[in-house]
């Protein structure tokens, strides 16, 4: 049989690896990974797993004997340093190689780093980011209640974060750089929604603000004071210890040093290939057509993590499946369960349904008269609905939608 190489040991990777031998793949399946853990979950990472709800185990996609079982072959703490396209190889950090059939890049991102002329910011004892589980290992010991944490970005990684952190009695103020937090994910009415619920819990915010530099303390190891400017003003906050939430650079340099296009994400056809017929591409690092959008995108969610895979694995049996889901994603914050589905990007108006003050309603957002997304926050029903209607651009009448006594499945027009 052939032989599948699997670079990148995550959540799409771990997936697709399982899925290919449930479908009767009866090549050799190498998973290659430069993490030393079994392939795992990452959203408890700014969740239960910073909050020590949950232990390393829990994270895992599949235990160990999963993969014995499927005869898996698992290469982990093992770094892919470069493709050979021509001999077919990977070439391994520590010197190794390893031939291949079929390969497929699972590489992820990862995080973004500010960086300030003169400080190297990887060396500071007290600045994070959060991508892995090394990473909340690394500040665990320093989340410890009353210390003052300053995060630097308002997306959803950094308000987990915030959440969690308040939750473990830490005092927060987030950064943000645009005049409102998740200014690129949702609308206003959500945004300001969410803000209200992190101050209630006595987050304080800075938006509008741009981070300026570290003041560093005497030992040149430890930032003392984030410097901002804000308002017309300048201002510098006292940080114990600061979290950098400012998003995710696709690890796509195997690709482009393989002469492979890459675009925002390494560039793959519907069905994940790229323009290699022998190499794929898959998960947070890979751009691809989407057939929601009609456009290229690169998403980062779990969802699209495991689509991908369901996508790859048919490819590599021969099969033709692309994918026609409708983009999906969740967040936990406090006791709220927020679920958005579709890309509000573009939308023209916003209409929420159902009671902001009682924390449980849904945002739709609306184009040309069709629902194009939708953000529901403590309504399951609504967000079962609300899948269907944006994977269909359902057509509606949004003073319908408003009104809560009108069944969701009685407001298209
Ligand atoms: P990853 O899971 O990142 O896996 C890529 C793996 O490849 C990594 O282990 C990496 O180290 C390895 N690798 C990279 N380069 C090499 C190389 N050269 N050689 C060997 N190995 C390599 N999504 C949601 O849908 N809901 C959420 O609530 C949510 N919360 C999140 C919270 C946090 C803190 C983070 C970080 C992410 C969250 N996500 C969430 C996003 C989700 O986890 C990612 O979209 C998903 O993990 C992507 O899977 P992937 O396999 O593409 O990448």
């Amino acid at each position: 049989g052939e032989t599948v190489v699997i670079v990148g040991a995550g959540q799409a990777g771990g997936e697709l690896a399982t899925r290919l031998r449930q479908q009767g793949s009866e090549g050799r399946i190498v998973l290659a990974g430069d993490e030393a853990h079994l392939p795992y979950q990452r959203p408890p990472l700014s969740k239960g797993f910073l909050l020590g709800k949950m232990g390393r185990n829990e994270l895992h996609l599949k235990p160990q004997a999963t993969y014995e079982r499927f005869s898996i072959e698992l290469k982990l703490g093992a770094r892919v340093e470069r493709i050979d396209r021509d001999a077919h190889e990977v070439l391994f950090s520590e010197g190794s190689r390893l031939r291949y059939d079929k390969l497929v890049l699972a590489t992820g991102g990862r995080a973004r780093q500010l960086s300030f002329p003169g400080i190297d910011t990887s060396r500071l004892e007290n600045v994070f980011s959060l991508r892995s589980i090394a990473d909340v290992e690394a500040m665990h010991g320093q989340f410890v209640s009353g210390r003052h944490l300053v995060i630097i970005g308002g997306g959803y990684v950094g308000l987990e974060v915030a959440a969690a952190a308040t939750q473990l009695g830490l005092r927060v103020t987030v950064i943000e750089a645009a005049p409102r937090i998740l200014a690129r994910v949702t609308g206003p009415e959500v945004s300001s929604f969410i803000e209200a619920i992190h101050r209630g819990h006595g987050v304080d915010f800075r938006q509008s603000a741009g981070v300026q530099g570290f003041e560093l303390d005497e030992s040149q190891r430890r930032v003392r004071r984030v410097k901002l400017t804000h308002g017309g003003g300048e201002e510098a906050i006292e940080a114990d210890l600061v979290l950098v939430g400012i998003g995710l650079i696709p690890n796509t340099e195997l690709a482009t040093q393989a002469g492979l296009a890459v675009d925002n994400g390494i560039v793959v056809d519907e069905f994940a290939r790229t323009a290699d017929p022998d190499i794929l591409a898959i998960g947070d690092c890979a751009n691809q057509p989407s057939s929601y959008t009609g456009t290229r995108v690169r998403l980062e969610s779990v969802p699209n993590a495991l689509e991908h895979a369901r996508v790859a694995a048919a490819t590599l049996m021969g099969k033709q499946e692309p994918s026609t889901a409708t983009p999906w994603f969740w967040s936990e914050q406090y006791d709220l369960k927020l679920q958005m589905v579709g890309l509000s990007t573009g939308y023209e108006r916003c209409v929420t349904r159902g009671s902001i003050e009682n924390r449980t309603f849904s945002a739709f957002y609306l184009k040309e008269g069709r629902i194009l997304a939708a953000d529901v926050i403590g309504r399951p029903a609504d967000f079962m609905a609300a899948r269907k209607m944006v994977s269909s651009r359902t057509p509606v009448d949004a003073q319908r939608l408003a009104d809560e006594s009108v069944p969701l499945g009685q407001c298209a027009v």
